[in-house]
C-alpha cells in the first residue's frame, strides 16, 4: 500500500502485458493509475498465449535476441537492455511463476500457463492502488482534450489525466479485444502509422483437392524452410487454404516482402534436413522390385504420407524415379505461397506507430503527454517469446519515459 500522496493522475488504455507492466511501474512510483480496457476482463490475449505454455521470453544471447526484431532492433535496444529477458524472468519469479528454459531455449513458467501469474499480478496491482476500469472502449479525445470512452450500454464517458499511455495492441485475434481500431484515431492526429499486416501467420497455397481433403490438419515435422536467403527449422501445418505453423511464422517477414514485391513467394522445404542429398540418394537407389514409389519413399527416406503428398504437389507432374532427382526434391521441395492469411488469424501484427513518431521515452512527438507501448508500435518478431519480451520492455520504457516527462513538465 502507498503511504504518500499520489503525484500524477495517469490513464493507461489497454490491459494487456504492455499496459499492465506500465501500470505496475507507475503506481509503484506513487502515481494514481487507472487502466481502461474495452473487454470485461483484462489481458485476454496473454491468457490465450498461456494455452500454448506461455513462452514468456527467450534465453539466447542478447545480440541474437535483438536481431529477431530485424529493422526495429536499433530502436528497441535501449528498452530491451533496460528490461532484458532475465528481468522478465525475475519479475515472473517474484509473482510465484518460476520459469525454466525449454530445449529450444524458449523460456516458460513451470506451471505452463498464464492464469496463476495473471491472478498474482492483478492482486499486486490492486495492492498498488491501480484501478481497472473495464468495459470501456476508448474512442479518442473530445474538443477539450479529454479521453472519450463508450460503455457497453451505449453511454459515453470522458476523463482527464495528466498523461496517457496507449497500449492497445495490434489487430490479430480481434475477438480478444485488440482490433487496430486505434489506427484512424491516431491517423486523424497526423501520427504516421505503417499499415497493420499479419505477422506469424499462415499463407495461402493453391493446393490440389487431394491435398485439401486428405492432408489438411496434418503436420510436416522436423523440416527446414527457406525463403530469400533466410531459413527456419521447425514444423508446419497443412491447412485447407494454405500452410501455417512455427517454421512458416519465423519466415513471415521475408515471405510477405516477396509477395508484396513479386505477387507470390517461392519457398523451398527440406523434408529431411538431417540427411545430406548424396546419402538420401544412396538410400533411394535401393528400391525393391514392384514396390510402389510411396512405400519406397516412406521406408527409404522415412517420409510421412503428408510429406510425400507435398512432394507430389511440388513436382507438379509425376515424381521423378531417379534417386538423385528425388533426393534433390526432398531436400528442396518448392512451394508457391500466394497471399498472407487474414490478420485476424495471425499470432501478431507487423506495422503500427512508426519509430520516428515517438521520442526516446515512447511519447508521441505530435501529442505531448500521450505515450505508446507494446504491439501497437511498428516492430515485429517471430514466435519464441520475443513478442511478450518486447511488449513488456516497451511498457517498462514508456512508464520510465512518462515519469521523466511528468517530472519536468
Ligand atoms: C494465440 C496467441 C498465442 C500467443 N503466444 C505467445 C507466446 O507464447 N509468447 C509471446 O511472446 N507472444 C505470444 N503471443 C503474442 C502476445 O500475446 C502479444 O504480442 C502481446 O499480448 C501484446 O501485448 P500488448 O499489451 O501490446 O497488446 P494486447 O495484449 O493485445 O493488449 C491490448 C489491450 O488493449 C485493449 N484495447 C484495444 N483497443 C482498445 C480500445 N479502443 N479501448 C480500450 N481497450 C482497448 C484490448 O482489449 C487488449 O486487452 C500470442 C498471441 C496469440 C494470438
Amino acid at each position: 500500500m502507498r503511504d504518500k500522496e499520489p503525484m500524477s493522475d495517469i490513464a493507461i488504455i489497454g490491459a494487456g502485458p504492455a499496459g499492465l507492466i506500465a501500470a505496475e511501474r507507475l503506481a509503484g512510483a506513487g502515481h494514481r493509475v487507472v487502466v481502461y480496457e474495452r473487454m470485461t476482463s483484462p489481458a485476454r490475449k496473454f491468457l490465450l498465449a498461456g494455452r500454448g505454455g506461455l513462452n514468456l521470453t527467450h534465453s539466447e544471447p542478447f545480440h541474437a535476441l535483438l536481431g529477431r526484431y530485424r529493422e526495429a532492433s536499433d530502436w528497441l535496444e535501449p528498452a530491451l537492455c533496460a528490461f532484458p529477458p532475465q528481468a522478465l524472468r525475475d519479475w515472473a519469479d517474484g509473482l510465484g511463476a518460476e520459469t525454466f528454459v525449454g530445449s529450444s531455449g524458449r523460456v516458460f513458467p513451470r506451471m505452463m500457463k498464464a492464469s496463476p501469474l495473471l491472478r498474482a499480478w492483478l492482486t499486486r496491482l490492486d495492492g498498488l492502488g491501480v484501478k481497472l476500469s473495464a468495459g470501456r472502449l476508448w474512442t479518442g479525445w473530445d474538443a477539450d482534450g479529454a479521453l472519450t470512452f463508450r460503455l457497453a450500454t451505449g453511454e459515453t464517458e470522458t476523463t482527464h489525466h495528466d498523461a496517457t499511455l496507449l497500449a492497445l495492441g495490434g489487430a490479430s485475434w480481434p475477438r480478444l479485444g485488440s482490433d487496430g481500431g486505434w489506427v484512424p484515431l491516431l491517423a486523424a492526429r497526423d501520427v504516421a502509422i505503417s499499415p497493420l499486416r499479419p505477422a506469424n501467420g499462415g499463407f495461402t497455397v493453391a493446393w490440389s483437392l487431394v491435398m485439401k481433403q486428405r492432408f489438411a490438419g496434418q503436420p510436416l515435422k522436423r523440416i527446414v524452410m527457406r525463403c530469400a536467403g533466410e531459413e527456419a527449422a521447425g514444423e508446419a501445418m497443412i491447412d485447407v487454404e494454405g500452410i501455417e505453423g512455427g517454421a512458416i511464422y519465423a519466415l513471415s517477414a521475408p515471405i510477405r516482402e516477396a509477395i508484396g514485391r513479386d505477387g507470390a513467394a517461392l519457398i523451398s522445404i527440406d523434408l529431411r534436413p538431417d540427411l545430406a542429398a548424396p546419402e538420401l540418394a544412396a538410400r533411394l537407389a535401393k528400391r525393391r522390385k514392384g514396390e510402389t514409389l510411396s512405400n519406397h519413399l516412406r521406408k527409404a527416406a522415412g517420409l510421412a504420407p503428408v510429406a510425400i503428398a507435398l512432394l507430389r504437389e511440388a513436382a507438379g507432374a509425376a515424381l521423378p524415379d531417379e534417386p538423385e532427382a528425388l533426393a534433390g526434391l526432398i531436400k528442396a521441395a518448392p512451394l508457391r505461397l500466394d497471399a498472407p492469411m487474414p490478420i485476424g488469424r495471425a499470432i501478431s501484427t507487423a506495422g503500427g506507430i512508426r519509430h520516428d513518431e515517438v521520442d526516446a521515452g515512447f511519447m508521441l512527438k505530435r501529442l505531448p503527454g500521450i505515450f505508446a507501448a507494446g504491439e501497437m508500435l511498428d516492430w515485429e518478431a517471430p514466435t519464441g517469446g520475443y513478442l511478450l519480451q518486447a511488449s513488456f520492455a516497451t511498457g517498462v520504457a514508456a512508464a520510465a519515459g512518462m515519469e521523466a516527462w511528468l517530472a519536468v513538465r
